[in-house]
């Protein structure tokens, strides 16, 4: 009784929430799986993970809506243009140099840019972290990193059903056997297969289906390693999938045969990546690159960046580029010729329904058999805090967009009143 009272006391001095029952999140992204792609496939894991939490409609990923940026707001809570992981890739506009995303993974100073991810926060405050594959795991923030971590290897299948198994069983494995609090996991699908043969073809369904199975799996192996009591399982992803226009049924958007445009105005340039480009024109030809561009293709938007609609959140960082520029939904950006040659793509304006992810949690925090509308997925942030009982860094969401997912009544007497 002293003890508790102790802790009563201890924690409305720290702030901190009082758990009666030990939470721990398990924080789940399947690349690319866009919100409605339950529809047209059978999914009875998926169907039952709903019956047993919660559902959404759909989510919102913020602007980029491309794989880093995204999954740093999984982690951090905060709009791309905060976090300043504004790109898949590491770019030098002095040097000229790029890296690849897998490259970009271990810029140290790309990721550790003055926000914190969720592991060092709650490692701070007592608890125990894990994570596997998930984008932004490699590098290290204010020279800590999750606890325990498995790095993605270079030229990773990211098809393998049987990995997908050892994957899940491994980090199962991390929460029974090393206690941890927290683990984000990463799955690169159905991300792979939506680019290579679109987000409507035979090939993208069977994912799906796989992706059923391992949702079926990972909460077999979460029962097996006796976590049911404590584990809540949220299941995301970073954006969505569309289609891409092709065979010369669309006039492409190709920079080089712009009147007006050189690339010879441009110090530094991030094209021939999906629908989205980022320019930094020479001194004193801002003007000149920004009016050749605006207006001159029916479906390339062309911004100054000060001047983007503010629902993008993708201006007020140095890192972002003077002119940015986005397709419509179908095209992509090209430069001096056509180079991109996928038919699904994903990078397009946030408030696009093709860009949506889907969204389902389930375990003891969460309501059963329970559908909620949309929200923004820089709110998951201030849920998986909230449950794990630690108090959140300033961060863009607001834990009142997803409270009403969580059985309040299990938890302690005092509702929490962090935001
Ligand atoms: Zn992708």
């Amino acid at each position: 009784m002293k003890t508790r009272l102790c802790l009563l006391w201890a924690s409305f001095l720290l702030g901190a929430p009082v758990n009666k029952q030990r939470h721990r999140v398990l924080l789940i992204s399947f690349d690319g799986f866009r919100w409605d792609y339950d529809r047209d496939v059978d999914t009875p894991n998926l169907d039952k993970m709903a019956e047993d939490g919660v559902k959404a409609l759909y989510v919102t990923p913020p602007y980029i809506t491309i794989t880093s940026p995204t999954h740093f707001t999984l982690l951090s809570g905060r709009y791309v243009e905060n976090h300043g992981v504004i790109h898949n890739m590491w770019f030098n506009t002095t040097s000229l140099e790029k890296k690849s995303y897998y490259q970009s993974q271990f810029v140290n100073e790309w990721w550790d840019n003055g926000t914190l991810p969720i592991w060092i926060t709650a490692q701070r405050q007592g608890l125990k972290t894990g994570s596997l594959h998930f984008p932004g795991t490699a590098s290290s923030y204010q020279g800590e990193t999750a606890m325990v971590r498995e790095v993605e290897p270079a030229l990773y299948n990211y098809k393998n059903e049987l990995e997908w198994k050892n994957n899940t069983d491994k980090v199962m494995g991390w929460f029974r056997d090393q206690d941890l609090d927290f683990v984000s996991l990463y799955f690169g699908e159905p991300d792979g297969t939506g680019h290579r043969y679109g987000p409507d073809s035979p090939q993208r369904r069977e994912m799906v289906k796989q992706v059923d199975r391992t949702v079926g799996y990972i909460r077999e192996s979460a029962q097996r390693h006796g976590l049911d009591d404590s584990l809540n399982i949220i299941i995301t992803a970073d954006h969505g999938m569309t289609t891409v226009y092709r065979n010369g049924l669309v006039e492409e958007i190709i920079l080089s045969k712009i009147p007006g445009f050189s690339f010879s105005d441009l110090s530094f340039h991030l094209v021939d990546f999906g629908p989205s480009g980022m320019l930094l024109p020479k001194p004193g030809k801002l003007e000149k690159v920004y009016n050749a561009l605006k207006g001159s293709h029916p479906h390339l938007h062309v911004y100054k960046k000060e001047e983007l609609p503010e629902h993008l959140h993708f201006s007020k960082n140095d890192r972002i580029l003077p002119i940015i520029l986005w397709a419509d939904l179908g095209y992509v950006i090209n430069g001096y010729f056509p180079v991109q040659f996928n038919k699904g793509e994903h990078g397009f304006d946030n408030q696009e329904m093709d860009m949506k992810p889907f969204f389902r949690a389930v375990g003891p925090a969460f309501h059963k058999n329970l559908e909620v509308g949309p929200f923004e997925t820089v709110n998951i942030y201030p849920l998986m805090c909230h449950i794990l009982g630690i108090q959140p860094e300033v961060n863009d969401g607001h834990l009142n967009a997803t409270k009403h997912m969580l059985v309040t009544s299990s938890r302690a007497e005092g509702e929490f009143t962090s935001d």
